[in-house]
């Protein structure tokens, strides 16, 4: 299965990604996990990236293209995998689409998980992160056994720079300028399936591999 995320910042897709991925033993890429995998190690790409994420702005599609299209080209990525948090530009989806063609592939679903904007930086400012594993809690929704330590791996529990109020806000603009249009892109192709995400996070597990058992 070869399928796309698409949600605003908060939506829940980096969270439903882990049971997708699991349920169809694909990759899991996500281009926010790398950019941050890149500033953690100080690679060059890592600081330029971070000059952008720090402001909730985009990432410009020249640094992001070819890190998604190499990506694509190793391995594991054989038997299918599922972006999440790419493309995020119409730029970036026509370069996905000519990428895939000329592998002699295409996209099975975008899966767009939709949250009403109220509710978006609650999510995203309560949202804590392992230092160790990278597992995503929420401090109110999806809390940890014990508080700011890991279930998985006992690490601490660490909150991502750009998840303050200011900067979630920014990312939401961000998403409806640029990335909304895409939900238009992948409608005409007949390819979307459209998840409320609101619901408890098992329920939207549950109702995203209905629809992609279907
Ligand atoms: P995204 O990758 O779309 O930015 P995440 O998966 O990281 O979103 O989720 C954002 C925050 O909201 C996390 O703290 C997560 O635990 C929480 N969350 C995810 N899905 C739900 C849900 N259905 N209901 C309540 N909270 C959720
Ligand atoms: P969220 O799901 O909460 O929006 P992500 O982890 O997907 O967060 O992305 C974090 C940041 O990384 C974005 O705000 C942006 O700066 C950068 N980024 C991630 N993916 C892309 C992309 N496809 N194009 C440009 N920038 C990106
Ligand atoms: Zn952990």
């Amino acid at each position: 299965m070869r399928a796309i995320l698409l949600g605003p910042p908060g939506a829940g897709k980096g969270t439903q990604a882990e049971t997708i991925v699991n349920e169809f033993s694909i990759p899991h890429i996500s281009t926010g996990d790398i950019f941050r995998k890149n500033i953690k190690e100080g690679t060059a790409l890592g600081k330029k990236a971070m000059e952008y994420m720090d402001q909730g702005k985009l990432v410009p599609d020249e640094l992001t293209v070819e890190l998604v299209k190499n990506r694509l080209l190793e391995d594991d990525c054989k038997k299918g995998f599922l972006l999440d948090g790419f493309p995020r530009t119409l730029n970036q989806a026509d370069a996905l689409e000519d990428a895939l063609k000329s592998m002699g592939q295409s996209l099975d679903y975008v899966i767009n998980i939709r949250v009403r904007k109220e509710l978006l930086v609650e999510r995203a400012v309560g949202r804590r992160i392992c230092k160790d594993c990278g597992q995503t809690y929420h401090m109110s929704f999806n809390k940890p056994s014990k508080e700011g330590v890991c279930d998985n791996c006992g690490g601490e529990l660490l909150q991502r720079k750009d998840d303050t109020k200011e900067t979630v806000e920014n990312r939401i603009n961000v998403y409806q300028e640029q990335t909304e249009p895409l939900i238009d892109y992948y409608t005409k192709k007949g390819i979307i399936v459209n998840i409320d995400g609101e619901k408890p996070i098992a329920q939207v597990s549950k109702d995203i591999i209905a629809e992609l058992r279907k």
